[in-house]
């Protein structure tokens, strides 16, 4: 079907700004034109149908670049895992996409689960089985031998161990392939300032996916193991939190430099563990491990903040599925890279165009321009001037066509929905620009 989509403007997902009056020609799934003005251009010929959002700004679907869909953002969602099937996984999978796709994320990148559940997932989704949005999977991710989120099955030791288990799944379908460079905190067992694979690892492990057409992402926490990732050429940087073998987060300008030299992008998962803090925060008591907590939280914020100044690629990703960090929430995610420092079209790019290159998906994805396909949000009021406007959306819009707007009823902690999500008065910014 050949369709015009008309909106009150426009956001492109490039990080350009606002068009008004946009009007997009849609042929079956992709966008073929893309014109401002209120007349049709007549080249575009006879159109049967007008999609009229002439009230709604229009802008990409966001692509959600490190999701979790097997966990439910439970209080310990490990301890759920270990009795658990994978059926059930699957399912809850299924319903953690169909929330994610009615709150307006079109693309989710998922970074880690049990078996073979998101390959079957995305499957079931793209045969338009069950309603969610694109999915980019890596299966299991690689981690030695008890080493973080070994639970998922993805154990490789040593460089035969990593060669197989790429070959492996490559051979199931694996979109990219995630490799755990650190420890990691959902693993108690595991040290996440330390390094869990060789440099000499890592560098194999992107020189065999990259033999199969594959890029990396790599978690890391350590500052050895974001070494180990970044001069392997890994294509991206999970949490990247600075953390020293003592777990205290400590800046390293030369890696910092390195990173935004090598290009990499980092995707700082800041809505993880965001809930709990912002409950601990407003306690009137704290115990000093809470303290520490808070205040190491605030300084990997500050790092990614300066990050931002250098010039470094930060990519949208919400770790959703992880503890108290639930589906469905996409704006908090936006918020928080607001308060990097970004404006919100520029927090927008990181979730749309930016985050479309880093899941090497930016031919057909990630902006509103000709040729891409026609995933499209329609809301109202001016996300470019409040981001909050993405939580009034009245149509998502995948692969040209319009989804129902019915929306689940989702409770959200108050914390987010406050002019000031935190209290700290170094993050006055956003305050005052809601005002
Ligand atoms: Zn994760």
């Amino acid at each position: 079907m050949r369709f015009i989509l008309r909106g009150k403007q426009l956001i492109d997902g490039t990080g350009a700004a606002v068009l008004p009056a946009p009007l997009l020609l849609i042929d079956n799934t992709q966008i073929c034109a893309v014109h401002s003005g209120h007349e049709t251009p007549r080249a575009w010929g006879h159109v049967d149908r007008l999609l009229d959002y002439s009230h709604c700004t229009l802008l990409p679907g966001l692509i959600d670049a490190h999701v979790h869909l097997i966990w439910g953002g439970t209080a310990d969602p490990v301890a759920d895992l270990a009795h658990e099937s994978n059926d059930l996984l699957l399912l809850r999978a299924a319903d953690n996409a169909r929330l994610s796709l009615f709150a307006g994320v079109t693309t989710v990148r998922d970074c880690g689960g049990r078996a073979g559940t998101t390959f079957v997932l995305r499957e079931a989704i793209a045969r338009g089985l069950i309603p969610g949005p694109r999915v980019r999977a890596c299966g299991r991710p690689l981690t030695p031998p008890g080493g973080h989120c070994h639970f998922f099955h993805g154990e490789a030791d040593g460089l035969t161990g990593i060669r197989d288990a790429i070959a492996r799944l490559a051979d199931e379908g694996a979109d990219f392939i995630k490799i755990m460079a650190t420890g990691g905190g959902m693993t108690a067992t595991t040290n996440p300032g330390v390094a869990s694979y060789t440099a000499g690892e890592i560098r194999t492990a992107v020189e065999d996916a990259a033999a199969r057409g594959l890029t990396v992402g790599a978690h890391c926490h350590g500052v050895e193991g974001m070494w180990h990732a970044v001069e392997a050429g890994c294509r991206t940087i999970e949490h990247a939190s600075f953390m020293t073998p003592e777990r205290a987060i400590v800046y390293d300008p030369r890696l910092g430099e390195r990173l935004v030299a090598r290009g990499t992008y980092i995707v700082p998962t800041l809505p993880a563990g965001y809930h709990p803090a912002a409950r601990l925060r407003r306690q009137a008591t704290r115990t000093h491990d809470e303290d520490q907590g808070l205040r190491a939280r605030e300084r990997r914020e500050a790092i990614m903040a300066t990050l931002y100044r250098m010039g470094a690629r930060l990519v949208y990703g919400t770790d959703n599925g992880v503890n108290l960090t639930p589906f469905g929430e996409p704006v908090l995610g936006l918020q928080l890279m607001e308060q990097l420092g970004m404006t919100p079209l520029q927090a927008l790019h990181s979730a749309t165009g930016l985050a479309a290159e880093a899941l090497d998906v930016a031919d057909t994805l990630g902006t509103l321009q000709v040729g891409k396909q026609a995933d499209i949000l329609a809301v109202a009021g001016d996300p470019s001037q409040d981001l909050r406007a993405l939580t009034h959306l009245e149509m998502v819009m995948l692969g040209g066509r319009p989804l129902a707007s019915s929306a689940p009823i989702h409770w959200q902690d108050a914390a987010w929905h406050s002019d000031t999500p935190y209290e700290d008065s170094t993050r006055t910014a956003y305050a005052q620009a809601d005002d």
